[in-house]
């Protein structure tokens, strides 16, 4: 009897749970992916996941073909492909890996049903979050909003299992496949993604190479380091988890491996592995975290109206990282070369556009989606939510990053600013991060967009406002 496993989140053939139990079931197997831009709800992928998709999706296949298998592509109705290719693959039984988004969710749930009717077997497994959602519950039965609580929950829930092993060799039905090449996946004309082929290597095996680099080199200095954004302290690992090329699971074990010296730094490592959980529990419980307020008092929060010119041409000014600011250019550089920023930067840039620009956190949550090759359903919204102050165990309004300091803070020397914006190269450790200071020496480079100070006094005005219901 054959079987088809339908990949979604979860591009790798280690720790796949999935997939083990189609080599279970016996016979073929039909290993399909569809690219699904028609289900209802299912946000439509960025420029920069496309990117990723496509690379990952080529290295999966070629994997896949070491081991004796074939990989389908489909473009369309995911339900309707699933069925096509059962069909098609004389499959009894489905296999894949549970999504936890709502539209996602009932997109599996119908087609479950589908194939019941048709007495087909589905059967779905926990493989891309160590606790899922409803099964970290408050003593009062509701979903966590603070991650303390949350994680030390899940961590009383007990060690998540160890991963399983690759199969060691499949055999594939014959069924039709498209050409990756004809989804147009890649940007053609410009071609701006040279940046993001020099800085990764989408797949299973990149993600495991990601892995041993940062337990050789680095895992060690993380929770000093891991907010310097010069030094490559964290792991890298982000769209590799976006995409399932590696599992919680499979870092959470390998983890256990390095020596106990080390402590300090896994502890600090696994809690920013358990806010990705959080990030998903919130998901789960709130779809909409994309679009909507977590806290419904933020709805009344008196952002500018970015149809005004001048509020169009900062966010141009923030997107293209010309807004004056160092530290926040060369965040939105980095992240427009490569795909990625650092975290710390993530949250300068972020609390730069909403609270000194005073501009919709939904806006940039836009950008960063379209242009993060990491960028993530639940964790996006989420951190950007949590800067706005709207979000969930959000940073209190008033806390507003000042640039200037974050950028002496973490990077002395400038060498993070040099590094994504040219023009300030000739510049010192003591001037770079205030150019205005010394105009003459800092050529093209633009002008701070606004004042420090008063846009800081506009922003708590504001939410004083939004406070006392003004
Ligand atoms: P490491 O420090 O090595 O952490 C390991 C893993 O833990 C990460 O790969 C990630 O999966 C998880 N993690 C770390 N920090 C967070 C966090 N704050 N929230 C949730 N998970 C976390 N992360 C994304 O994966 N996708 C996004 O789209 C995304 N958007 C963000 C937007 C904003 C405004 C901010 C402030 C943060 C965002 N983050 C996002 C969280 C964080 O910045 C990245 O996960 C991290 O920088 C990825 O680099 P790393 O893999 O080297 O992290």
């Amino acid at each position: 009897a054959n079987s088809v496993v339908w990949l979604r989140d979860d591009l790798r053939l280690a720790d796949n749970p999935a997939l083990t139990a189609a080599a279970r079931h016996g016979g073929q197997i039909a290993v399909l992916y569809v690219l699904d831009e028609e289900s209802e709800g299912i946000r439509p992928l960025g420029s920069a996941s496309k990117w990723w998709l496509h690379h990952s999706l080529e290295s999966l296949a070629t994997q896949l073909a070491a081991i004796g298998g074939t990989l389908i592509l489909r473009r369309g109705c995911a339900r309707q492909a699933v069925l096509d290719v059962v069909a098609e693959a004389e499959a009894d039984a489905v296999f894949w890996n549970r999504r936890y988004g709502l539209a996602e969710r009932r997109v599996d749930a119908a087609l479950k049903e589908e194939l019941a009717d048709a007495n087909i077997d589905a059967e779905s497994f926990q493989a891309n979050l160590l606790y899922e959602p409803w099964t970290i519950r408050t003593g009062a039965g509701g979903p966590y909003k603070v991650f303390t609580p949350f994680w030390r929950a899940c961590n009383d829930a007990g060690e998540p299992r160890a991963p399983l092993s690759a199969p060691e060799q499949i055999r594939s039905p014959q069924a039709a496949s498209e050409a990756l090449g004809s989804w147009q996946l890649l940007p053609t004309n410009p071609d701006w993604s040279p940046g993001l082929g020099s800085e990764w290597t989408p797949g299973e095996d990149g993600a495991n190479n990601r892995l041993a680099e940062f337990f050789d080199r680095q895992a060690r200095e993380y929770a000093t380091d891991r907010d310097f954004p010069a030094i490559e302290a964290t792991s890298r690992l982000s769209p590799h988890l976006r995409f399932g090329e590696i599992s919680p699971f499979q870092i959470r074990h390998a983890l256990r491996s390095l020596p106990a010296a080390a402590d300090k730094d896994l502890q600090v490592f696994r809690s920013e592995l358990g806010w990705r959980e959080f990030c998903w529990h919130l998901l789960y419980f709130n779809p909409d975290l994309a679009t909507t307020n977590y806290r419904p008092m933020f709805d009344r929060f008196a952002w500018d109206s970015p149809s005004t010119a001048g509020t169009a041409a900062e966010i141009k000014a923030w997107r293209r990282g010309r807004t004056g600011y160092p530290l926040v250019d060369a965040g939105m550089r980095q992240l427009w070369q490569t795909g990625w920023m650092h975290n710390r930067i993530r949250m300068v840039t972020a609390s730069f556009l909403v609270k000194n620009l005073l501009i919709d956190w939904r806006i940039g949550e836009q950008w960063f989606w379209d242009t993060l090759v990491d960028a993530d359903a639940a964790n996006n919204p989420a951190n950007w939510q949590w800067v706005a102050g709207s979000g969930a165990d959000a940073s209190p309004y008033f806390r507003i990053f000042n640039p200037v300091t974050q950028s002496r803070k973490f990077d002395p020397d400038g060498l993070y600013l040099r590094r994504y914006v040219p023009e300030l190269a000739s510049l010192g450790a003591r001037s770079i991060h205030e150019p205005w200071k010394t105009p003459d020496d800092a050529g093209s480079y633009p002008a701070p967009l606004v004042e420090l100070g008063a846009s800081r006094e506009r922003a708590l005005d504001a939410y004083a406002a939004l406070k006392e219901g003004r």
